[in-house]
């Protein structure tokens, strides 16, 4: 095992690292920036060191900075947690040949997955279905474009072969919006991710996203653990996450996982990822794969009982995988409510100093949080501030419990998606499960169509 790992990440999952890397006996390094100077788990690390300031280009974002901080604490290998450099093939080549260990696959892995053309043609020879598109990039030739449209069938969305984090992608209709819709989503794509490379999909109209989770360690052995549906979601962002999916058959799933794993020991996989896929009438299209740990893994753990990130972190280091895929059993329903520091109505950000906070308890709830009382939530970043995530022997136990959660959670000084969530809990479709991916933006939709008609008063206060 190793002795020392540096924390390339801040927030959430910088406090998830850590305390997995105590109950393995690592020591840990925190890099900060000057933002995140005074948060606890900076304190807590056995070491830490600030590395630029707040801006995250200058600190989170900054390779040659963390690579010294590593250096100068004679770190061993370095978890990148999610976002930030975390999907950065340069990064994690930077990091291997300064002599650490990079916790996740290899750079060219990363490469591979993170041009999400080459990924959808890697996956396609590995066996794993994909969505119906065009063959590869986009032509330039527009005569070319209108052809493979009508081939794929409208509507089709355009999508940036270098995109993430929902950007990048445009749905088209018609013929008559189609080569201006290419055009514009291949200068947005060379602005935002320095790549002008566009791929065409069938827009699928109502589809579910359910993902599944793999664990493969240096050796060609892979697993996949259970699937996790993250239909809720908010301009293609998640809201709620929750394991299994609901409604989908378990001979179905362990086929889609099944084929997942063997394409992970074909590509040569190594660390934890994930294999997102749409799902539309009992078929599954693969959509991309994350190279990393993602923000919705609790679930993941609390059905299957597996530590991912220790998994990680001991795969990293040369273990060979333990887990048996046969003896990988679901057991029971998990739910994941993403806490944001945002107005649940309008969705602006709402950083400051949280006056007050109680995180809620009992039996089946988990809160994953680096927040505390007289915490500042900075404004530089991410605004989740928590997960909340809850576990029962059936997804409406665990769904109840959420409830209660949420009831007893206090967050005072700053605004949250809080009320956003509870509503859910009690929403009909929700409760039902098996909503898709348009369903969150459909309610919303309807929900300030009635606002415009109704005005509260606090509304046309702010109005006058
Ligand atoms: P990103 O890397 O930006 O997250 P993805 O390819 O994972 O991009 O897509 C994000 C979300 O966009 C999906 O969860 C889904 O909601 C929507 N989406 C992507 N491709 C399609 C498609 N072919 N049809 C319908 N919706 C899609």
């Amino acid at each position: 095992m190793f002795e020392k790992v540096l924390i390339a990440n801040r927030g959430e999952i910088a406090l998830r690292v850590l305390r997995a890397c105590r109950e393995l006996g690592v020591r840990t390094v925190a890099v900060h920036s000057v933002a995140d100077t005074e948060a606890k788990y900076v304190k807590l690390a056995d070491e830490s060191v600030c590395i630029g300031p707040a801006p995250s280009a200058q600190s989170y974002l900054n390779i040659p900075a963390i690579i010294s901080a590593a250096e100068v604490t004679d770190s061993e290998a370095i978890h990148p947690g999610y976002g930030f450099l975390s999907e950065n093939a340069d990064f994690a080549e930077r990091v291997e040949k300064s002599g650490f260990v990079f916790i996740g696959p290899k750079a060219e892995t990363i490469r591979l997955m993170g041009d999400k053309v080459s990924a959808k043609d890697a996956m396609k020879a590995a066996g794993v279905p994909c969505v119906p598109g065009s063959e590869g990039a986009l032509p330039e030739d527009p005569k070319e474009i209108v052809k493979i449209a009508r081939e794929v069938g409208y509507p089709v969305i355009i999508k940036a072969a270098g995109g993430g984090g929902g950007r990048g992608m445009r749905v088209v209709h018609t013929e008559a919006a189609l080569v201006n819709a290419v055009n514009t989503t291949r200068s947005e794509a060379q602005a935002a991710f320095g790549n002008p490379m566009v791929y065409m999909e069938k827009f699928l109209e109502n589809p579910r996203h359910i993902e599944i989770q793999v664990m493969a360690d240096n050796y060609r052995n892979a697993v996949w653990l259970s699937e996790r549906d993250c239909s809720m979601q908010r301009r293609h962002q998640k809201v709620i996450e929750e394991a299994p999916a609901p409604e989908v058959s378990r001979r179905v799933i362990a086929k889609i996982g099944d084929r997942c794993a063997e394409a992970c020991r074909k590509i040569g996989y190594r660390g934890a990822g994930t294999f997102e896929f749409l799902y539309e009438n009992g078929e599954f299209y693969f959509i991309e794969m994350n190279t990393r740990v993602q923000v919705e893994h609790p679930v993941t753990e609390l059905v299957t009982g597996v530590d991912i990130v220790q998994t990680q972190i001991r795969v990293a280091a040369g273990e060979k995988l333990w887990l048996k895929q046969r003896e990988i059993e679901v057991k029971g329903h998990a739910i994941e409510c993403r806490i944001c520091a945002e107005d649940p109505f309008r969705f602006t950000p709402s950083p400051g100093k949280i006056t007050n906070w109680h995180a809620p308890g009992g039996p089946g709830i988990r809160v994953d949080s680096h927040v505390y009382t007289g915490y500042t939530v900075p404004s530089h970043y991410d605004s989740m501030i928590a997960k909340l995530i809850a576990y029962g022997d059936t997804r409406d136990q665990a769904i109840r419990r959420m409830r209660i959660a949420l009831s007893e959670m206090m967050v005072d000084g700053i605004k949250t998606n809080i009320p956003l969530h509870q509503e859910l809990m009690l929403d009909d479709r929700f409760i039902n499960g098996g909503t898709s991916i348009h369903y969150l933006e459909e309610k919303l939709a309807a929900r300030e169509e009635v606002k415009s008609l109704y005005p509260s008063v606090d509304q046309r206060r702010d109005h006058h």
